[in-house]
């Protein structure tokens, strides 16, 4: 594996590649890499000739400062574990590359309500901090392919329209299916924050999903939601929000039609741990 930590090399090196018309494939990442990140690894690999990540704390999608600090980094299991999945490339920049202390224009991305609801509107800044990042390295990559986990649901519709805003089109999104552990906990970097405590508790998300996928149909959605919501608190949980809405715009629907496909978003609190996760109803 090929390791860069400056723009400019990377850019020129994917360049002379991307001449001979070499098919890439990219998976951006916080690193603290899991087996779901490696999942979107495999995929890459399997499509592409190349296949770059990067690893890269964006400290400007994070709104909460503590939540930053305390993000694990993991750098040398990370480059091991890239490695041994064939990784090709890594992108591994500091944050002064990324955003050059001379170099600060205030860009803005028009999200629409994108920005209001759900992630938008429990993290204000959050999805206008992942455009700037994804953006700044799309230039740098040009990738044909994104690979992106369905995991971070909304992420993926902000990742879409930023494609759209930035005449990207020509880039294709391969949406991953999210890993779990065996108790169906999604996968996800924070985990590793839980007390061993918080980590037999922290399965309710997923079960209140899937009490959601159960009931959805034969109840109230707003009972159904409660209900979900009750699971959550009884174990621990501060609920930011459990959600069910249209799967393809995000809007909030009361009752369901039958027919709309719709999922259910989540996203709670353990202690002082952010967990987010969501499961398609239909
Ligand atoms: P992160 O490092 O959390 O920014 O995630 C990097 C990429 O991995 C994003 O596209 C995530 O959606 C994806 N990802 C994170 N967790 C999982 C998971 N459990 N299964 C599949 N993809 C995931």
């Amino acid at each position: 594996m090929v390791l860069f930590k400056k723009a400019k090399d990377l850019k020129n090196w994917i360049g002379r590649h991307m001449a001979t018309g070499t098919k890439t494939g990219f998976v951006p990442t916080m690193g603290a890499l899991h087996e779901g990140h490696l999942s979107l690894i495999k995929t890459a690999k399997n499509e592409n000739e190349l296949t770059v990540c990067s690893i890269f704390i964006n400290p400007k999608q994070f709104n909460d400062l503590s939540d930053f600090n305390n993000y694990p980094v993991t750098i040398e299991n990370d480059i091991r574990k890239l490695e041994q999945s064939g990784c090709d490339v890594l992108f591994l920049p500091t944050i002064e590359e990324m955003y050059p202390p001379d170099n600060s224009v205030n860009l803005h991305y028009e999200l629409g309500n994108l920005e209001s609801i759900l992630e938008g509107k429990f993290r204000p800044g959050h999805f206008q901090g992942v455009c700037i990042i994804v953006d700044k390295l799309l230039q740098i990559v040009s990738p044909n392919t994104l690979y992106l986990g369905q995991k971070d649901y909304q992420q993926c519709m902000v990742i879409a329209k930023l494609l759209e805003l930035t005449d990207k089109k020509q880039i294709t999104i391969s949406y991953c299916p999210t890993l779990r552990e065996t108790d169906g906990l999604a996968m996800s970097s924070r985990n590793s924050r839980l007390t061993i405590e918080a980590r037999g508790k922290a399965t309710a998300i997923f079960q209140s999903l899937q009490y959601l996928k159960t009931n959805f149909a034969d109840r109230e959605l707003e009972f159904v939601k409660n209900e979900a919501r009750k699971i959550l608190t009884e174990n621990g949980f501060k609920i930011d929000y459990v959600e069910i809405v249209e799967a393809e715009t995000l809007s909030s629907i009361e009752n369901w039609d039958g027919h709309t496909k719709i999922v259910a978003l989540i996203a709670a609190f353990l202690d002082d741990v952010r967990l987010i996760d969501n499961l398609k109803l239909n």
